[in-house]
């Protein structure tokens, strides 16, 4: 199904959806590209288009081998659509939830990449502003690098500003996912580079661990503990990987590095991390909670694809399709002093591990539906691992890009 976009460009297949718009798989004057339609609601607001249109040298302007290039704007009737090069592969969740983590060689190869691309958007004033694993894109085509890692490119650039407006979102409300989300953020402050960088640095955590270190949960308690917890260390990586970790978390943002210079130290501490096999740890037990949540029922699903952010507000739709923009109310102080300042929980050793377990479901009732799924859980986990390892057979993780998320719901 064909369908024209402005006079250059055909869009010929959908490859993917995220949450302002589905990305068509198309052809321009140039040859293959990639075509971000922007949902109808926003294509149809004219102070929106106004402000793409606006901010159009901002976002053709940035070139660079790590960052996804926009190529060109088109506003055409009720279309308004994001022309960007084509990657062939996938996105990082995409692999991720394949791989539940990776090993720290091809982890660090990947957020060097990342890095070296957001040195570039800052130098130039550009913030990203939703660095998750999303927005990485990974280049089935380009040549393997260290660990075996396909080049990464980070897309989305400038998309998540010109979206999130005072208007749209009101100044009680946060946008991002919760997960990815620095403490100054939470506590209301103007987003800066630094953001990026610990938004990265989460990324980083999530590739080693299999989980984000503040994830989890209600998202009240994700920002709190952005903002009060300190990160749990990660056994069997060198202490320098870790402190460059450690530093890029830093709930102050003027402690953090430089893009710059976290992609240079990437780069200095990757051949320290030749061979090593991905970490043996597993994720952190629930902790007990004054107010139960209940995790919508796909959390209760054994080890697999990763849990989804999930919304702030009880009963809003689950962002099961990871979208961008999870609308958040800003919690009140009361709600982040809610726990004294301490340490995110420690990973479970691995002869703790329960396989598919659901992180920081907090009441009693919950527990004990686990325990009933539990067995469930096992059977269904075993089902999951062999298919998981019969798919992976041979495979280098890379997927054709029809294969991407076709199937996730696209957010109203
Ligand atoms: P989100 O809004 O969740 O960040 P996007 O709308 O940017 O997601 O993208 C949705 C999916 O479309 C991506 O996960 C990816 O699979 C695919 N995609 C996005 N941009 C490109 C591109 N430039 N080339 C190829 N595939 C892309």
């Amino acid at each position: 199904m064909a369908r024209n976009i402005g006079s250059r460009y055909t869009a010929h297949q959908i490859l993917g959806r995220g949450s302002a718009g589905t990305v068509w798989l198309g052809e321009g004057p140039e040859g293959p590209v990639a075509i971000k339609l922007l949902r109808e609601d926003l294509a149809s607001d004219q102070e929106l288009v106004g402000r793409f249109v606006q901010e159009r040298t901002a976002l053709l302007g940035l070139d660079h081998p790590r960052v996804v290039g926009v190529r060109d704007l088109v506003v055409d009737g009720n279309d308004l659509a994001l022309v960007m090069d084509l990657v062939r592969g996938t996105d990082l969740r995409t692999r991720l939830d394949r791989e539940r983590r990776l090993a720290p060689e091809a982890a660090v190869a990947i957020i060097a990449d990342v890095a070296d691309g957001l040195a570039a958007a800052h130098a130039a004033g550009v913030v990203h502003r939703d660095v998750k694993p999303e927005n990485i894109l990974l280049d089935m085509q380009g040549p393997l690098g260290p660990g075996g890692a396909h080049p990464a490119l980070l897309t989305d650039f400038g998309v998540a500003k010109l979206i999130d407006t005072p208007r749209r979102t009101r100044a009680t409300k946060i946008i991002g996912t919760p997960d990815y989300l620095a403490p100054e953020i939470v506590e209301g402050l103007p987003p800066r580079a630094a953001v990026d960088i610990y938004a990265l640095a989460t990324v980083l955590y999530e590739l080693l661990a299999g989980f984000t270190p503040f994830g989890g949960g209600h998202p009240g308690a994700v920002l709190r503990r952005h903002v009060t917890e300190t990160v749990v260390p990660l056994p069997g990586i060198p202490d320098e990987l870790w402190q460059l970790i450690v530093q890029c978390l830093a709930k102050a943002p003027a402690s953090r590095l430089r893009a710059s210079e976290l992609a240079a130290r990437l780069h200095h501490v990757l051949p320290l991390l030749a061979g090593l096999p991905p970490l043996d740890v597993d994720e952190p037990d629930a902790e007990p909670s004054s107010e139960p949540y209940e995790e919508p029922d796909h959390a209760t699903l054994p080890a697999g694809p990763r849990r989804a952010a999930v919304p702030l507000v009880r009963g809003s739709a689950t962002d099961s399709n990871r979208d961008t923009h999870t609308s958040m109310r800003v919690p009140a102080p009361d709600e982040l002093e809610g726990g004294a300042r301490g340490t995110a929980r420690a990973p479970r050793s691995p002869g703790q591990r329960r396989p598919g377990s659901a992180r920081h479901k907090s009441s009693d009732a919950v527990r004990r539906r686990r325990i009933t799924l539990g067995v469930a859980g096992l059977v269904l986990a075993a089902a999951v691992g062999v298919g998981g390892w019969l798919a992976a057979g041979g495979d280098d993780g890379s997927v054709p890009p029809e294969d991407n998320r076709q199937s996730a719901p696209s957010q109203p």
